[in-house]
Parts: C-alpha cells; structure tokens; sequence
C-alpha cells in the first residue's frame, strides 16, 4: 500500500502487544543481568492495558489517536524507565502524524524520528549509552533514507525495523552511561539493552502490520 491507516495503526500495537506478551520472560531476563528485572513485566502490564482500552473503544479516527492512547496508557501503567521514555515516543509520534488520515512514506519517516527525538529530548542518552535510543537512531536515520529513495511506507518500516534489531544487537559489548544499567558501569557489558530489544521489537510489529 502506498499509505497506512488507522487499521494499520491498530494492527500495529496490537501485534506489539502480542510479540511483548510472548517475549516478557526473555525481556525479563535481559533486564536481570544489567537491571532490576522488570521491564518484560512492565511493558506486559502497560500494553495489554493499552489493548484493553483500544477494545473498549477509547481510540477514535485517526492513526495519531491510536498512538495518542499508548501514549497515555503506558505513562500511566508502566512506570520505571521505560514508562515516560515510550510514553513520550509514541506522543511525540502522534503529535508528527496531525489530523491525518493516511501516513505515506515520509510521514512514517516522519513518525520514527520524532519517537526517537522525544526518547532523547526526555532521556538525554547519545548514541552509544547502551539504550534504546541506539535503536531508535539507526532506525530514524535508516526510515528517512527509504523515504528519500522512494521506498513504499512498508518498505521504510522494514528498514527501521532491520536497523533497530541491528542496534539493539550492537548494545551487547557497550558499557552502560545511562539508567539502571549505568550502576554497574564495566560489568555491564556483555549484555543486550532489554529496552533497546524492546524497541526493535515495537518497530519489527510496526513493519509486521504494514505487510499484513
Ligand atoms: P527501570 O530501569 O526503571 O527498571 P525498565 O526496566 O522498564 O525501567 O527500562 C529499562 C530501559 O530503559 C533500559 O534498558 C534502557 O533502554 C532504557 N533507558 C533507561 N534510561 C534511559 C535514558 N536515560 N535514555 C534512554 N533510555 C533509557
Ligand atoms: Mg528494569
Ligand atoms: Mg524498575
């Protein structure tokens, strides 16, 4: 398709809940080695929260709505680190994305960089802190590329998606600077970012719902 929907929208978070619910031990387990061991829990309790709103009809016309109601939701649900920081993604994506209707390629490169920008402008982690921020970067840097060569929205996906698994398979040898991780400075590496996966795994059911 040459632009997405709100179907689309929905598709997407409900395939993240879904992969969120099937990878919380393994996020859980990520969590431990460098962390506190909660982020598969905490994204498990704030998207299936999520789910249960949009089934209750609380997301209205637009994509933006969709993204606007994970937005709250996970702010509210999900706490910890990842609670504001995804919060503030999935806001500052919705903000990108207006009144509109349909989403072409450029506005979901649109969207993927203004996620990343408010992980950051929120966070304050670089590229290289052993976050998820170096997932979102290669991510929104690889989405405006596909958008710039004329690629199709699914394509632009696909290649965040592509690049974000590639990033977040990249935290493992990095020594965390920022969050939780940070406290164990040099023994921190030798791990994956639980929220750098994490990401990844937003944006592969993003890629999912645009081919579906
Ligand atoms: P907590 O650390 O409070 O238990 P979670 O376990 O849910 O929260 O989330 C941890 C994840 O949050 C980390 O793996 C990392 O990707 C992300 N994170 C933590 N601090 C920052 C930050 N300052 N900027 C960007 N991402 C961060
Ligand atoms: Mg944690
Ligand atoms: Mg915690």
């Amino acid at each position: 398709a040459e632009v997405l929907d709100t179907a689309w929208a929905l598709r997407w978070i409900r395939n993240t809940a879904d992969v969120i619910s099937a990878e919380r031990t393994q996020l859980i387990e990520l969590d431990r080695a460098i962390g506190d061991a909660d982020h598969g829990e905490n994204l498990d309790r704030g998207f299936t929260a999520v789910i249960g709103r949009i089934d209750a009809g609380e997301a209205s016309a637009t994509p933006a709505s969709v993204l606007k109601l994970v937005a709250m939701t996970l702010m509210s649900t999900v706490g910890g680190a990842a609670g504001p920081l995804y919060g503030t993604a999935f806001l500052r994506a919705a903000t990108a994305l207006g009144d509109a209707e349909e989403v072409d390629a450029a506005l979901v490169a649109t969207l993927v960089g203004a996620a990343r920008d408010g992980i950051m402008a929120r966070g304050k982690a670089e590229v290289g802190d052993k976050t998820m921020v170096d997932a979102w970067t290669p991510a929104a840097d690889a989405a405006r590329t596909a958008a710039q060569d004329g690629a199709t929205p699914a394509d632009v996906l696909a290649a965040a998606a592509r690049a974000a698994e590639a990033g977040a398979r990249g935290t493992e040898p990095l020594i965390a600077r920022k969050g939780r991780a940070s406290y164990l400075g040099e023994r921190s590496a030798g791990h994956r970012d639980p929220g750098a996966v994490s990401s990844a795994l937003i944006l592969r059911a993003a890629a999912d719902a645009a081919q579906e």
